[in-house]
């Protein structure tokens, strides 16, 4: 199969230009300047042929959910890739992520912001990092009670080896993505509100998907992390 087969069968590229579209027009609504949305092509259940057909449209920026599949992947992929885990950072896993990405949307909680740090600190790197709230509540999501954010915030000004960029959260599935719209507004809000209170600069926003980016783009986004779009479904 040559690369014209691959691309007229799985066609990130028509794909990646839909989502393009798509960020500008959001940011046209929202008076906001595209370039500064970053986009995350979320790759998991993908292999490295797609990641290598994302590049080709000018894709670098990749995320991964599971840092098992990251470590048998990343290392098939070309060189030179940013990589975000997105998906939840587990204590037994640390020590394999932080060789493997430059970016963890994903911090929730104070044991493992100082496991991570600790980690860096014997590798020799520094990670960027975000801090997960759940917003929603609901009990199938990841990240903070956000009663129990600040602790941790604070925690990060100790950390030698990890550079807060700001929070990060996935809103509740929505047929209807306008419904996502409070749970970004939210974390908008506790994002001033808490840099403001505990004097910490948070410039950062990690949230919208593949159904509610557009919708996260007017609420402030500047991380967005999509997978489907791109990629198509996962197998
Ligand atoms: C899978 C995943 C995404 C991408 O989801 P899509 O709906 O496929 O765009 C984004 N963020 C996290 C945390 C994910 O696990």
């Amino acid at each position: 199969m040559n690369d014209d087969t691959i691309m007229a069968e799985t066609g990130i590229a028509e794909r990646y230009r839909t989502v393009r579209e798509r960020i500008e027009k959001a940011c046209a609504r929202a008076r906001r300047d595209p370039a500064d949305i970053q986009l995350v092509a979320v790759s998991k259940g993908h292999d490295p042929e797609h990641i290598r057909e994302a590049m080709t449209c000018g894709v670098t920026v990749f995320g991964e959910s599971k840092v098992q599949e990251a470590r048998a992947k990343i290392p098939q992929c070309p060189e030179g890739l940013t990589w975000h885990l997105v998906g939840h950072l587990q204590t037994n896993k640390i020590k394999h992520a932080v060789p493997l990405f430059d970016v963890v949307h994903s911090v929730d909680s104070l044991k493992r912001l100082t496991a991570l740090d600790d980690a860096c600190d014997a590798y020799g790197r520094t990670l960027q990092i975000f801090v997960e709230v759940n917003v929603s509540g609901e009990k199938s999501k990841f990240g903070l009670k956000p009663e129990a954010a600040s602790e941790v915030l604070e925690a990060t000004l100790q950390c030698r080896r990890l550079e807060l960029r700001g929070l990060m959260t996935m809103a509740p599935l929505a047929s209807d993505p306008e419904k996502t719209r409070p749970y970004f507004r939210q974390l908008r809000e506790w994002r001033d509100q808490w840099s403001r209170d505990l004097n910490i600069p948070m410039s950062d926003l990690s949230m919208g998907m593949t159904n509610d980016f557009e919708v996260a783009i007017e609420e402030g986004a500047t991380y967005i992390r999509v997978g489907t779009a791109l990629f198509g479904e996962r197998g």
